[in-house]
């Protein structure tokens, strides 16, 4: 709760253009509030770049299967491959392609 340094009376907090105005309704003060106004919207954005291979064929022949239950119809063969994502000190992630279905998901390590 704040009070209005002039008069003493109960103020009201008043969001206005990203400022907060604060505003007495008995005296008529008002006054911009510098504290708290700073919206943090840092929003820690990974951004993974992500190969899936296409849908020819060819591709897909050319990839070694293995013993991997699909998450979608629970096949238990899949392609797979390995992709490099973010930095390159990280450990490329592996990739899995339901032979059935070909949903594709990920191997979290
Ligand atoms: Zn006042
Ligand atoms: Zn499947």
């Amino acid at each position: 709760m704040r009070f209005c340094p002039r008069c003493g009376a109960r103020v009201i907090l008043k969001k206005k253009d990203n400022l907060l105005v604060l505003e007495c309704h008995r005296c008529g003060y008002n006054a911009v509030v510098d504290e708290g106004i700073r919206e943090v919207s840092e929003v820690a954005t990974r951004t993974e770049v992500v190969t899936v291979l296409g849908e020819r064929s060819e591709e897909i022949r050319a990839l070694p299967t293995t013993t991997a239950e699909c998450p979608k119809c629970s096949y238990d063969k899949a392609y797979w491959w390995m992709v490099q994502t973010r930095s390159a000190d990280e450990a490329p992630t592996r990739f899995f392609r339901c032979v059935k279905c070909g949903y594709v998901w990920r191997e979290y390590a």
